[in-house]
């Protein structure tokens, strides 16, 4: 059991100062550089005269200057905000309005301004780093101080900051490091996902708790299937962390097995449905390994339940389960009057605990219509529909909402409707899924009426669609697909009947 995430690293710094930290393609670096790097970072913010407490946005991709910089934000008492380099600029402009952070450190070069925004360039940044100190971390952030905050979608095209606290962190990273799931001492962990999504969280901060080494996969090696088959074999890891959507991918390469891998022991996926197929096919490749599936919103901090998937459970269950809550956590399955229902029925899950974040950055309203205090501690409606079995055990049945999943992305479908709705084209758009036989989302689908226009076909209309709006939303917020009508259908009070338009698309 851990106290403090930053003393924990630092110490390694002390104990194993040698020891390989970060990993990407042979690139290394050690816990001595990780605390020489964030040391000095702190040691600069502190002399700069910001304003107290506010965040820190932080900008680039997976690297090892990435991970100093968080922690270094830490150590002098921010929040760092995570922006990943595949961002559109729009997003950057969107969340540094929302987040009115106290500076932004450009990892990699900003795309776009920041306004008022002091900004610490990539060039200021390694001279930064260059720079040794003796530095003293003494007021970091701490108890329900805010660690990080990650923006999700948000309905209103607007992304929400998700704080979370140092407890919050605490509370799932000591989780992580229990009996549950049984991690290796010092494990070498797979870091893939884009650190601005909580589920990167999952790979980096068990494995800094534990003094282990993180192998980086970048995405230009991920989005690059030759490549990324060529890496996959060359990581010395034990510890796999991946949305199951990252995981079909590598499945492809038939030699992604325990013969060419055969120091993996742990898979863990979280953040979308594991089917029921991709678990069998893993277990079949890496028979001896333990396969874990874990479910839980950014807002509860990464994930609040876990359930081994083992060749009973793969026997026993058509559709996986969740998982149970871990042990400092409550949830409970409320029918629409925030009832609990009994066992076995359908209601939407609550989830209350320590690790359960405060709200939404400098969002009131949707704060309060997310968060509640129940018996004292904080609790958050999830918006997923599920049940729970007699034993605890919880199963995910869908959405209350228009949320989607779509290769481990949380997207609002109303998100992207009101960026198809600002298109010069359209006049009228809604998206809505579609759904494979196991409930995963294959394609987003924009059911569109077009503005009168001179394109020759429909297929020149959609390409104009699409570069238009990858100037405004993230790339894997675009639909795959645009189907052209000349009306949409009503609810009898007069909005776009989306319920129909998704039975229309996934017909039973
Ligand atoms: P995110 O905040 O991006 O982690 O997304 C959280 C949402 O992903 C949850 O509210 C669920 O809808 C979905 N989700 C996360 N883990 C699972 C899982 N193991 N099975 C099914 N859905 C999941």
């Amino acid at each position: 059991m851990i106290k403090d995430i930053i003393k924990t690293i630092d110490d390694y710094a002390r104990t194993q100062p040698s020891k390989v930290v970060y990993d990407v393609q042979g690139v290394q670096h050690t816990y001595a550089d990780l605390k020489a790097y964030s040391d000095a970072l702190a040691a600069h913010l502190d002399t700069l005269d910001l304003p107290a407490k506010a965040p820190i946005i932080v900008f680039g991709g997976q690297t090892f200057e990435m991970i100093a910089t968080f922690l270094g934000v830490v150590k002098s008492g921010r929040a760092y905000i995570p922006i990943d380099t595949h961002s559109p600029n729009e997003r950057l402009t969107m969340i540094n309005e929302i987040a009115q952070p106290a500076a932004a450190i450009a990892v990699v070069d900003l795309p776009t301004g920041v306004g008022t925004t002091p900004v610490i360039t990539p060039d200021q940044l390694m001279t930064i780093f260059n720079t040794p100190v003796d530095y003293q971390a003494d007021h970091a952030a701490e108890g329900d101080d805010d660690y990080y905050i990650i923006f999700t979608s948000g309905t209103t095209g607007k992304p929400k900051g998700v704080e979370i606290s140092h407890a919050n962190l605490l509370s799932y990273v000591n989780w992580m490091l229990g009996d549950d799931f049984g991690l290796p001492k010092q494990p070498n962990s797979l870091s893939q996902p884009p650190y601005s999504f909580d589920l990167s969280v999952m790979d980096l901060y068990p494995t800094l708790a534990m003094g282990g080494t993180l192998y980086a996969l970048p995405k230009a090696v991920t989005d690059d299937f030759k490549q990324l088959f060529a890496a996959l074999p060359t990581l010395p890891i034990n510890v796999w962390v991946s949305t199951p959507s990252f995981m079909d991918i590598c499945l492809l390469e038939p030699k992604f097995d325990a013969e060419h891998l055969p120091s993996l022991t742990h898979f863990l996926f979280c953040g979308e449905e594991l089917t029921h197929k991709t678990a069998a096919t893993l277990k079949q490749r890496f028979p001896d390994a333990r396969i874990f599936n874990t479910y839980g919103p950014t807002e509860t901090c990464v994930a609040v339940t876990q359930v081994e998937i083992t060749t009973a459970a793969l026997a026993k269950f058509d559709r996986l389960p969740i998982g149970y809550a871990k042990a400092d956590t409550k949830m409970m399955v409320v029918d629409e009057a925030g009832k609990e229902v009994a066992n076995g029925t359908e209601g939407e899950l609550i989830i209350s605990g320590p690790s359960v974040s405060k709200g939404y950055l400098h969002n009131p309203e949707k704060t309060a219509k997310a968060f509640f205090t129940l018996d004292g501690q904080r609790a958050y409606h999830s918006g997923d529909i599920g049940t729970m079995d007699a034993d605890g055990l919880f199963r995910y049945r869908g959405r209350v909402d228009f949320q989607i999943k779509m290769n481990g992305y949380r997207i609002e479908l109303e998100e992207v409707d009101h960026f198809l709705g600002s298109q010069q084209h359209i006049k009228q758009a809604v998206a809505v899924p579609k759904y494979n036989k196991e409930h995963k989302v294959t394609q987003m689908i924009a059911y569109v009426v077009p503005k009168p226009n001179d394109f020759e076909s429909d297929f020149a209309l959609t390409k104009a669609i699409k570069k238009d709006l990858q100037g405004m939303m993230m790339e894997y917020m675009i639909p795959q697909r645009f189907v052209y009508k000349e009306s949409l259908p009503l609810t009898p009070n007069g909005k776009i009947d989306v319920k129909s338009i998704i039975k229309e698309v996934n017909p039973e």
